[in-house]
């Protein structure tokens, strides 16, 4: 006999156990099945972005940043270590715990939520009936009245380039060398490439960057991305754009990387390959013969507000469209479990903060100047940047700016571009501001603490009207 939920959430990331964890909160009786495992074998919900993805590389980047600063700002502060050095075990224990830590949060608070968490394999039938095939062995069926699908992601791999995990690595593979490499390719400059290249290159690995695409950072605006390029550079990494890399093959140890570049084909030497050219929407052993749809790249199609072409059956994360970052899968599973609590749930794809890790970091919402240009909407913007910002300067930390950009007619902020010191964080005010349609005037006259970068914020807003006190204008 099936047991009866109101929610079966499959899929255990941060767009599934949210969803679940929501869904309790408003009564319903739930479960959320998640077939990931840890390195120890035991069950470890979280997904993608808690076990490989945000939560272990920033704790890498973290530790990495704290080694590159003691070998090139300390001594600018008159602080002196002899002979630093790196424990490459240690840090990626301490990763590991933190992992560990998290993952094990999220099962007690399925417990704290009454919430039913079963460790392993997830397939939805017709008529909402759910499988799961348990990691421990047997067999558990369940009914559901809703199910929400939250698969997310795995690695694209590029034909003719199969990872072996030992010299060609996915994200998994390169949180976890057991070394740094001496010289370590990396193939797409994204968001990843260049999270986990900075984290080795920090370590001493000389990284290549081999990117197809002839723009450095397309997505993001091309004052930042310029800017961004520009310290990347300074601090080792080599970006080659332009390079389209099409084979790569294992050799006595090495990794033989064909590319057709600007010149012309020509072939490359690496210790160890990092493949980050994106990530596909996962739904292997998923759906059987339930009937929902999938788009043309495979991902689980949805409406406006995450339904799918089945009734009760809604789709959230990185499994279906939209950016594939961790918060808005989290927010479409809030909004979807109060949907099916007969709330008003909704999320707004507009205004979801992208962030890159990097040193400086890199953060932005809306649209870039190259977006409305090509939208035909006038606008006006301002920029401030961080070298005039007395904090800044405390910090030794001083580079990078703020733009923000406006509705020439309204003066609404239609985008913020954040490069610099703690730009994951400074976005927060700009999100709020957009999200409550404020307007450049509005940043401009709230109070900002001194002496804060936040103040680079204020100012932005201030230029937009050529009015900032700390530049000329
Ligand atoms: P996932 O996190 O992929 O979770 C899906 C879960 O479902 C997995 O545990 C999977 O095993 C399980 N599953 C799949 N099918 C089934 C099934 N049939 N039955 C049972 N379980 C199943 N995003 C950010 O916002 N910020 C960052 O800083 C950031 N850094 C990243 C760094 C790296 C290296 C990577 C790889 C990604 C990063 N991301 C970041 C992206 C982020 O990890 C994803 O957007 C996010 O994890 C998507 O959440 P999700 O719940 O949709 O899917
Ligand atoms: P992201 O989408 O942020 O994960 O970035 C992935 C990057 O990989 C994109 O900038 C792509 O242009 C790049 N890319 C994809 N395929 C290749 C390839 N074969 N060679 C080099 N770069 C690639």
């Amino acid at each position: 006999m099936a047991e009866q939920f109101d929610v079966v959430v499959i899929g255990g990331g941060p767009a599934g156990y949210v969803a679940a964890i929501r869904a309790a909160q408003l009564g319903l009786k739930t479960a959320c099945i998640d077939k990931h495992t840890g390195k120890d074998g035991k069950p470890a919900p979280g997904g993608t972005c808690l076990n490989v993805g945000c939560i272990p590389s920033k704790a890498l980047l973290d530790s990495s940043k704290h080694f590159h600063h003691l070998q090139h700002q300390y001594a600018d502060h008159g602080i002196s270590v002899k002979n630093p050095s790196i424990d490459v075990t240690t840090m990626i224990g301490r990763k590991d715990k933190i992992v560990k830590q998290l993952t094990g949060g999220i099962q007690q608070l399925f417990k704290a939520n009454k919430i039913s968490y079963f460790n392993g394999t997830g397939t939805l039938h017709r008529d909402k009936a759910v499988s799961v095939a348990l990691n421990d062995g047997g067999e558990q069926q369940l009914q559901a009245k809703h199910v929400i699908l939250a698969s997310g992601s795995v690695p694209i791999e590029i034909p003719g380039i199969p990872y072996d995990n030992e010299y060609i690595v996915d994200n998994e593979g390169a949180l976890d060398f057991d070394h740094t490499p001496k010289r370590l390719g990396v193939i797409g400059a994204g968001v990843i490439g260049l999270e986990l290249g900075s984290v080795w290159s920090r370590l001493g690995a000389e990284v290549v960057l081999l990117e197809a695409l002839p723009d450095f950072l397309a997505a993001a605006d091309i004052d930042i991305a310029r800017q961004a390029a520009r310290e990347f550079k300074k601090q080792g990494l080599e970006i080659r754009l332009g390079s389209l890399v099409k084979r790569a093959t294992v050799s006595d140890g090495q990794v033989l990387v064909v590319i057709d570049g600007k010149d012309g084909e020509e072939q490359l030497t690496f210790d160890k390959l990092l493949v980050a050219v994106g990530r596909k929407a996962y739904t292997d052993g998923l759906l059987d013969e339930a009937g929902v749809e999938l788009d043309d790249r495979g991902r689980i199609r949805v409406d406006g507000h995450n339904r799918t072409n089945v009734d009760g059956v809604w789709a959230i994360g990185d499994a279906v469209r939209g950016p594939m970052l961790a918060h808005k899968g989290s927010e479409e599973g809030i909004a979807v479990a109060e949907l099916i609590a007969g709330l008003p749930g909704h999320i707004n794809l507009d205004t979801i903060p992208w962030v890159i890790y990097t040193d400086p970091e890199i953060a932005w919402v809306g649209k870039t100047e190259a977006e409305l240009k090509a939208a035909g909407i006038e606008y006006r913007a301002g920029s401030f940047p961080f070298a005039a910002t007395g904090r800044g300067l405390a910090m030794g930390d001083a580079v990078g700016m703020v733009k923000i950009l406006a509705d020439a007619g309204s003066d609404a902020i239609l985008g913020a571009h954040i490069v610099g010191a703690n730009a994951s964080e400074l976005i927060a005010e700009c999100v709020v501001a957009m999200e409550f349609h404020g307007s450049a005037e509005d940043l401009a006259r709230i109070v900002h603490a001194h002496p804060t970068l936040s103040e680079a914020v204020h100012e932005a807003a201030l230029h937009v009207d050529r009015r900032a006190i700390h530049r000329a204008n």
